[in-house]
């Protein structure tokens, strides 16, 4: 009797049960196709590794996404546990202008990404590396956020230092210095072309080596941080015979560089050049009239219609660092000087003190990555 009422119960309990787990399935599975929530296991681990918090709106396939790239970039780092701020990740629901957000209050950094910035560029890669690497907008919002310092991320220090993946220097080249390479027959090379017609005659143009990218970078990184980018230098162009090493067109917003520059086998020579012709865009755009007439002086040039460069000067050849900065013009000089400070700072400061003090005053605006470069009205205020 104990035995079958035990019997009927069992039964009874197994009728019950069955339709709880199918009710319960149902739901799950219901859930799991409407909102796919984190889990705990993730939200966990982007909690005690790198003390990110999810707003709401994330699914686990997101969530995951997170924690793979923060682990991707800490993967060869000696700390497990970066001193990372607190921060909450936000899925914006209104659309942002840009791919993302990072806003400061209280100890605390507010992330905001974009709806969309998931669904860009979907690897179908095995390798976890392209598959991270593949949504580069998402992987620059956590690059970005971890450190400012992008030459700091271990893998942008391989990609630069490998040296072979034409994809990723070219992004490196563009998010770092915002330069982008022209190739033949584009809108871009035929405009360059049309601007600089009756300059050099037709552009032509040749491909960059890799490792001449990843040298170029390695140049450029020698401006603070604040002068990598230049809004108005925005191309690169190797030329296969160009007269000149380098040249700043700054009427087509390039700098030209010629094919025979990368073979220069003195490192010194090469790296000045590359500097020079960057800081032609300074004297254009970083320094406004005032500042322009103020490092003249210095060098005590004055315009002379019967000089073949329309400029004479008072000051001796002594006070300047090369024979090209004393021959030219107060621009060249700059460039000439620019390039000195920047590689020999103590040939600079030994020609000239006021010279060398000046380009001083101006790096100093400029140390401070995050702020937008613009044009400088005086030496002294940052404003
Ligand atoms: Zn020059």
């Amino acid at each position: 009797m104990l035995l079958k009422t035990e019997k009927v119960f069992t039964t009874m309990q197994y009728i019950n049960s069955t339709i709880f787990f199918t009710i319960l399935f149902f739901l799950t599975s219901c859930s799991v196709f409407l909102y796919d929530k984190p889990s705990k296991n993730t939200v966990s681990q982007l909690k005690q590794s790198y003390e990110v918090s999810l707003g709401s709106g994330w699914t686990e396939e997101q969530a995951n996404r997170l924690l793979v790239t923060f682990d991707f970039i800490y993967q060869d780092s000696e700390e497990p546990n970066p001193n990372l701020n607190p921060s909450v990740w936000k899925i914006s629901n209104t659309d942002l202008q840009e791919d993302f957000k990072i806003e400061s209050a209280d100890n605390l950094d507010h992330i905001t990404l974009r709806s969309d910035i998931f669904s860009i560029q979907e690897s179908h890669e095995e390798n976890a590396q392209e598959t991270i690497l593949s949504n580069q907008p998402f992987f620059r919002v956590v690059a970005q956020f971890v450190t400012e310092d992008w030459t700091n991320i271990s893998v942008v220090k391989q990609i630069l230092k490998d040296g072979t993946d034409r994809d990723r220097i070219v992004l490196v080249l563009k998010e770092m210095y915002g330069l982008s390479l022209v190739r033949k027959d584009t809108p871009e090379a035929n405009k360059i072309g049309q601007k600089l017609q009756k300059y050099i005659g037709e552009l032509r143009l040749s491909k960059f080596k890799n490792q001449e990218l990843v040298e170029l970078m390695s140049v450029y990184e020698k401006f603070p941080k604040g002068l990598h980018k230049i809004p108005k230098l925005k191309y690169l162009i190797r030329s296969p015979q160009a007269p000149y090493a380098g040249s700043a067109w700054i009427v087509a917003d390039c700098v030209e560089y010629a094919a025979a520059t990368f073979s220069i086998k003195n490192e010194n020579e090469f790296q000045r050049v590359i500097l020079h012709e960057k800081a032609h865009f300074l004297w254009e755009y970083a320094l406004n009239g005032k500042l322009r007439k103020e490092w003249s002086d210095l060098g005590g040039w004055h315009k002379d219609p019967n000089n073949k460069f329309g400029w004479a000067k008072t000051k001796s050849r002594r006070e300047f660092v090369t024979n090209y900065a004393f021959s030219k013009n107060p621009n060249e000089d700059w460039a000439e000087s620019v390039s000195y400070y920047l590689l020999h700072p103590n040939k600079l400061r030994s020609a000239s003190l006021d010279k060398y003090e000046f380009i001083e005053l101006v790096m100093l605006q400029y140390t401070d990555g995050d702020v937008p470069f613009k044009r400088l009205k005086t030496l002294t205020s940052t404003d």
